[in-house]
This record gives C-alpha cells, sequence and structure tokens, in this order.
C-alpha cells in the first residue's frame, strides 16, 4: 500500500532520479529556457532528504511527507518550478492526512497536485509545460482506480502517462513561462518542467516495488 514508509521511499528515489538526470534536465532548460531546471531541482530535492533525515521522530500520515516536501521546495528551488510544486504537493498533503493510501487515495493526491500547479500557473493542456504530463497521469489514475487498481497500480498508470505527455510537449508551443519568450522557436524540445514531472512520478512507481 501506499503508506508512509512509501512515501518516504518515493522522494528519496525522487531525489536520486533528479540528482541522476540534471544534466538532462539543465540541457532541455537551455534549449528553451535558461538553463538551471536541473540545478533547481536538485537543489531542492538534496534539501527535502536532508529534513527527512533530521527529523526527530518518523512521520506518520503520509501528508507530513508531502508538507515537508512543499515547504522545502518553496524555500529552495526558486524560479517558476519552485512555487509551483511547492503549491502541487502542498495540496496533495491536503488530502493525504492518512497513514495509507489506497487507489482512490493515490487519484486524490495527484488531482490536488495538479489543482495546485493549475491555481498556482494558470496552464491548460497544450502549453507545453508541467501540466501536460500531469492532466494526462491523473486521467490514467483515474482510470486505473475505476477498474479497481490498488495504489501501486494507479501510480504505474499515472507515471506512464505522464513520460508519454512529457515526451508529447516536443512539438508544442510555449504559450506559458520563460519557453514562450521564444514563439515558435519553443517548437521541437521536450518541455523540462513535463519531464521532471514524469521522473518524480516514476520515482513513485520504483518506491512501490
Ligand atoms: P524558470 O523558468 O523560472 O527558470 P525552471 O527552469 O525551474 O524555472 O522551471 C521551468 C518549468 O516550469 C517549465 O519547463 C514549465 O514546465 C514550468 N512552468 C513554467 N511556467 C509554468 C506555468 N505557468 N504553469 C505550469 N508550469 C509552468
Ligand atoms: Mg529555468
Ligand atoms: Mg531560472
Amino acid at each position: 500500500a501506499a503508506d508512509v514508509a512509501w512515501a518516504q521511499r518515493w522522494v528519496r528515489e525522487t531525489a536520486r532520479s533528479i540528482a541522476a538526470n540534471k544534466e538532462e534536465l539543465t540541457e532541455l532548460d537551455r534549449q528553451i529556457g535558461d538553463g538551471d531546471h536541473g540545478e533547481n531541482m536538485n537543489r531542492g530535492f538534496t534539501a527535502v532528504v536532508a529534513k527527512l533525515d533530521a527529523l526527530p521522530e518518523p512521520p506518520a500520515h503520509v501528508s507530513d511527507v508531502l508538507k515537508l516536501v512543499a515547504t522545502t521546495l518553496m524555500s529552495t528551488v526558486g524560479g517558476a518550478a519552485g512555487p509551483l510544486y511547492g503549491t502541487a504537493f502542498l495540496r496533495a498533503a491536503k488530502v493525504a492526512d492518512l497513514p495509507e493510501l489506497d487507489g482512490r487515495g493515490v487519484v486524490a493526491v495527484l488531482e490536488g497536485a495538479l489543482e495546485g500547479v493549475q491555481a498556482r500557473g494558470k496552464a491548460t493542456v497544450g502549453e507545453k509545460t508541467m501540466v501536460d504530463a500531469l492532466s494526462p497521469a491523473v486521467q490514467a489514475a483515474v482510470q486505473a482506480a475505476d477498474g479497481g487498481g490498488d495504489a501501486r497500480a494507479v501510480f504505474a498508470a499515472a507515471a506512464e502517462a505522464a513520460q508519454k505527455g512529457a515526451e508529447g510537449t516536443i512539438p508544442l508551443l510555449a504559450t506559458k513561462g520563460r519557453a514562450s519568450y521564444l514563439g515558435e522557436r519553443s517548437i521541437g524540445h521536450q518541455d523540462p518542467g513535463a519531464t521532471s514531472t514524469a521522473l518524480i512520478l516514476a520515482a513513485g512507481v520504483v518506491a512501490s516495488e
């Protein structure tokens, strides 16, 4: 089940994966942004792991882990992604005040994250942002949960859809964020934020194995 121990493994695996893909994220951001997305995310998740390690007692609920991620990302990531991911994890935490999540609980967490990103950044699907990974992830999660999928199956469906969604940003014209300054020249490159979203969700699947 998606319990507190899973949430901690998810966050630690995310930190590992972001560190391993730091150069790729930065290179993507060099194409259509200012070349700092890998650094930004790595700084954030390194700080998250340090805070997890320093907790005086183990977190009781999934929400405790997600809240720690939210506040740490908000104060360390900077740029557009910091407040966006911070709000995503904060909204996700609001619906995860439980010792563990079932399939429906995972759906609620992902829906919360998407609402947070959209409340903060006002992007809709097709604008070449992290929404293009997260929105199909939510749709896939709903389908998997409707089909009776458990937490692990729901998260796996979401992660797969997020990866496809991230790849699907390549032909899109950016109309939000820094990449939108490039206009037509943003076409033909994968969005760094959608790519980091896919990595974050993939880490959740590794954490449930
Ligand atoms: P910055 O552009 O400030 O340097 P980052 O490089 O860390 O910040 O993050 C860039 C990513 O943020 C983009 O690839 C995109 O996915 C995401 N992003 C930017 N603006 C928005 C928005 N309004 N809504 C959703 N995501 C956004
Ligand atoms: Mg950037
Ligand atoms: Mg920047």
